[in-house]
């Protein structure tokens, strides 16, 4: 049966949104055409994502709210061959352990905080032609992959890094979120989505 719903309206020129982006709360919605505005749409997110200097980007920090991301984490350290790929649709089963790992995010400039993710994971994805992939991630093997797709799938789902750090490390960001709080309503005029806790 052919999926006759018409495709997601993909923008053709993708820009990184940052905190506090409504958009960034927002559960995304599943893929279901794999076609080539999705393939078009992916490259142009590798491309949001290399100009940042980012290992990973997921599509609602440029705005769209589906369930996609893609990865590069190889370019985080020299002479590793670069790896990307799209990750569509993923889904995260029988997590074990848990590591900490300090995480950064394109949409939270200059905040770095230590967070708590699962060490070992399987996850099963599709891929941009829409072909089932599943792979186990052990982080503490070397995967720094398990924790950057960690991070991508929570944006997914509308959760942020920072939503996992204690009171204390969340104490240490405040001043920098209120900047971020700052620039959003200077060029948009609105509050946007901010942190209440
Ligand atoms: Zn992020």
């Amino acid at each position: 049966m052919t999926d006759t719903a018409s495709p997601a309206s993909y923008p053709t020129h993708p820009a990184l949104v940052c905190y506090p982006a409504p958009v960034l709360r927002r559960k995304a919605e599943p893929v279901t055409v794999f076609d080539e505005d999705l393939r078009a749409f992916c490259a142009r997110m590798f491309a949001v994502m290399e100009a940042e200097k980012g290992v990973g980007l997921a599509a609602p920090q440029v705005g769209v709210s589906r369930r996609i991301f893609v990865t590069d984490h190889a370019r985080k350290k020299d002479g590793e061959k670069p790896d990307p790929r799209v990750w569509v649709n993923p889904v995260i089963e029988s997590p074990e352990g848990v590591t900490t790992y300090e995480e950064g995010c394109l949409s939270f400039p200059a905040i770095y905080a230590k967070v708590k993710r699962h060490d070992r994971f399987t996850i099963r994805w599709l891929d941009e032609y829409g072909r089932e992939r599943s792979e186990r991630l052990d982080v503490g093997a070397g995967q720094f992959l398990g924790i950057v797709v960690q991070h991508e799938l929570d944006h997914l789902d509308g959760i942020v890094f920072i939503d996992h750090l204690t009171p204390v490390q969340l104490g240490l960001c405040r001043r920098r979120l209120r900047d971020l709080e700052a620039d959003y309503r200077k060029a948009t005029g609105k509050t946007g989505s901010p942190i209440r806790r």
